[in-house]
């Protein structure tokens, strides 16, 4: 069967990485989070003291990253500029800095090129907040993914680790922040692309949902490869 590309869009807390991750599995494609290289451009800017609002500082430091993504006994390991920092990527500071410096242009051309280069070998699904509208257009199956705040608020409050001091109310404000970013930028703002199949998980089990997905994408496929052969 032909390989597609699946993108999966939507705010944070939506679902997106279980089902992205669990999806991928299934189809036995490569699942990419590209959420995980903004998170990557905020902590090498954060290592260096690069501010967010530094728009050449930060292209210079885009200039001189390589990361890719590497399979290990460990799972999916994030390499930049040879230093798997997949661990170091989760803090609340790199997550608010990330949210930040991904309104910046120079950012958003630096790995848009990275995923498509990435997406070119297909039998993927994509993560994040604009691959179906603006990173990979022509994608076969797009799906936008959403819940309301308080229960993506409540998602990840119960993600956070027993450590973790912060309050379901600080977690749903952070959310509404982030939200805002990322609706609000005039840079590839998060919408769903026209053609995107939405989902909203907010009562929906995961297992539900990835199976909708599945069958989605079992009928477009018959589509596409109706296409192919005619
Ligand atoms: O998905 P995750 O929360 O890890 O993403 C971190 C940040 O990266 C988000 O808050 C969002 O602002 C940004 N992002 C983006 N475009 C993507 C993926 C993530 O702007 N495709």
């Amino acid at each position: 069967m032909k390989k597609l590309l699946i993108t999966i869009d939507g705010p944070a807390g939506a679902g997106k990485t279980t089902v992205s991750r669990e999806l991928a599995v299934r189809l036995g494609y490569t699942y990419i989070d590209t959420g995980a290289l903004y998170r990557a451009v905020a902590h090498e800017a954060q290592a260096k003291g690069i501010s967010a609002n530094d728009g050449e500082g930060l292209e210079k430091l885009c200039n001189g990253l390589e990361m890719m993504f590497v399979r290990t006994e460990k799972g999916l390991r994030l390499i930049c500029n040879q230093v798997d920092i997949t661990d170091r990527i989760r803090t609340p500071e790199i997550t608010m800095l990330a949210s930040e410096v991904s309104a910046r242009y120079v950012v958003r051309k630096y790995l848009l090129g990275l995923q498509r280069d990435m997406g070119k070998a297909k039998g993927a699904v994509f993560e994040g907040r604009d691959m179906g509208t603006v990173v990979f257009p022509e994608a076969d199956v797009k799906f936008f993914l959403y819940a309301s705040t308080k229960t993506r608020a409540q998602r990840r409050y119960n993600e956070l680790p027993t450590t973790a001091s912060s309050t379901l109310e600080e977690v749903e404000k952070d959310i509404k922040r982030r939200d805002n970013n990322d609706r609000t930028r005039d840079v590839a703002p998060l919408k769903p692309a026209d053609d995107a199949i939405r989902i909203d998980s907010t009562d929906m089990p995961i297992q539900e949902v990835v199976d909708r997905m599945i069958s989605h994408i079992q009928h477009c496929c018959t589509d596409l490869n109706n296409n192919y052969s005619q």
